[in-house]
């Protein structure tokens, strides 16, 4: 007889606090194996990096030091492809149950997790899924989606005694076939400028931003250089599930309720709740991975510019702040959302280049990301969705708005070194020779932003008077607006 087993399937959910599968799986009183695949199929799509993969082992050995304090057996790290580990596992146990979050990833994931079901149930495994950040499954529309989130978001968090789990190890032979470390090594160190994985450092960056960082929230949060301080900087935290949304939630809340100026809380708080929107919207239409939410917009296309595409991906456009916020997300994997907004804005506006491509790229630099925000958030900074207003930021406005000194341009930007506080956001206006001795390194415009701007806000415009962008425009709130009687109804926050 094979032992039987459960399974706790570790995903973007890394960590020992508000866990609910890994709670179930203990309550369930049978032995554990605590398992995170890497795996090699998700690995090979380009909007994936060398980047997240570091980040995740970070988690995993801090989660790894944890349960090492209070147990004999540990985490189980593999590499491979997870369908044929659970038939090699079958040799070896019996799997009753597999307990895992819902994951609302792209396109790849989805077909995994309908892979595993049908799997799990020829083998008559069954398979907990639990919601994860209040999103929910197979919802046709958001009538009562607001109310519901609060409820969730303030539901009791279930103490994790991980001491009393009966973990497991894989079979020897099976840690041979799928050693993790035969990727895990290829990884190299953290450059200085990332943000470090785990759980452990996730509480750091909350307990920093909750004791104080908070206060300067709104004011600092569209600045390039000083959100980078007074911004949570939870987000890959958040987005690999180190830390879980619902602890933040409550965590923030309290702050909110009892300290004095908890009100300076309040923008964050929201965002919290935007973050479950988007997700929300991605997990009910995750075609949006690949084509535009409106479909009306699929008949438009636009021809690619290699040079335009190669420059902006280098930070090499010419125009300041546009390449200090692409060469920073390349050396940090970490934006503001307002820059984040801009160079999206930039691209498919100004550039006329095709959202994909914009996705693809920010998605491996973006050190959070995390589907469920990223494209739905491209898609409605590329203006097409067909019911957000159309919004074209001019990069140089933004400059002289939230980088007026020129710091941040000039920490990224070495060439424009000398470049005069007057001229820092359009050194091309220089008279020639002074151009000459202060920028000459520096790249010429791509583009005449004003004219650039002109041509796609009317290209914009002519696009939604299409019938079939209006029809699908109303297709879209039906499902995915929250109805405005529920939004402003008051709901128990
Ligand atoms: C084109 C584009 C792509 C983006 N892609 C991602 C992504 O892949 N992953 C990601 O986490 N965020 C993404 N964002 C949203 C936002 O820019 C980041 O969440 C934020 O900058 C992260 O910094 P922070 O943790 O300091 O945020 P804070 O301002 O401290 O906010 C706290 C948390 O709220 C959530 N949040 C904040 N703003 C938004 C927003 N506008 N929409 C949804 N959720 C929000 C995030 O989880 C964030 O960690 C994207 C924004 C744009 C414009």
């Amino acid at each position: 007889m094979k032992p039987v087993i459960n399974i706790v399937w570790l995903k973007r959910d890394v960590r020992l606090h508000d866990h609910p599968p890994l709670y179930a799986a203990i309550q369930a009183k049978k032995p554990v194996l605590l398992l995170y695949c890497f795996e090699t199929g998700l690995i090979e799509k380009s909007v994936y990096s060398e980047r997240h993969w570091r980040f995740v082992t970070e988690g995993l050995r801090d989660l790894y030091i944890q349960i090492r304090k209070v147990q004999k057996h540990n985490v189980q790290v593999v590499y491979g492809d997870l369908i044929s580990l659970l038939k090699d596992l079958c040799l070896y146990f019996t799997i009753d149950t597999i307990f895992s979050s819902q994951e609302t990833g792209i396109k790849w994931t989805f077909d995994r997790d309908k892979t595993i079901l049908k799997y799990s149930r020829e083998q008559r495994i069954k398979w907990h899924q639990y919601s994860t950040d209040g999103i929910r499954r197979a919802i046709k529309n958001r009538i009562n989606w607001i109310s519901d989130w609060y409820n969730y978001m303030s539901q009791p968090i279930q103490e994790i005694n991980i001491a009393s789990a009966q973990l497991l190890e894989l079979p020897s032979m099976l840690k041979k076939k799928y050693d993790a470390s035969v990727f895990t090594r290829k990884i190299e160190d953290r450059p200085v400028h990332f943000q470090k994985g785990g759980e452990t450092e996730g509480f750091k960056y909350l307990n920093t931003f909750l004791s104080g960082r908070f206060l300067k929230y709104m004011k600092q949060i569209s600045k390039p250089q000083l959100s980078r301080e007074s911004c949570s900087r939870l987000s890959p935290y958040l987005a690999w599930g180190h830390l879980s949304l619902r602890y933040v939630y409550q965590q923030s809340k309290k702050v909110n309720t009892e300290n004095p100026r908890g009100k300076y809380i309040r923008g964050f708080l929201d965002r919290l709740r935007w973050r479950s929107h988007f997700m929300q919207k991605f997990e009910d239409e995750i075609e949006m991975e690949y084509r535009p939410l409106n479909k009306g917009y699929i008949n438009f296309k636009l021809e690619d510019n290699e040079d335009f595409i190669r420059r902006w991906k280098k930070g090499q456009t010419g125009i300041p702040l546009v390449d200090a916020c692409m060469r920073c997300l390349i050396t940090t994997g970490y934006l503001n959302f307002r820059m984040r907004a801009m160079l999206v804005s930039f691209f498919t506006h100004h550039l006329l280049q095709d959202w994909k491509i914009a996705a693809e790229h920010l998605g491996a630099l973006f050190l959070d990301f995390e589907p469920g925000i990223h494209y739905p958030q491209i898609q409605m900074q590329a203006g097409i969705t067909g019911i957000n207003a159309i919004r074209i930021y001019n990069p140089v406005k933004q400059s002289q708005d939230h980088d007026a000194a020129g710091v941040f341009i000039k920490t990224w930007v070495p060439e424009l070194q000398n470049t005069s506080k007057e001229h820092i956001h359009c050194p091309w206006e220089q008279a020639p020779l002074l151009q000459l001795w202060s920028s000459n390194d520096y790249p010429k415009p791509i583009v005449d932003v004003d004219k650039a701007a002109r041509i796609a806000r009317e290209y914009l415009w002519s696009l939604r008077k299409d019938q079939s962008i209006k029809n699908e425009a109303k297709r879209i709130l039906k499902i995915h607006a929250i109805p405005r009687v529920k939004r402003y109804k008051k709901v128990k926050k």
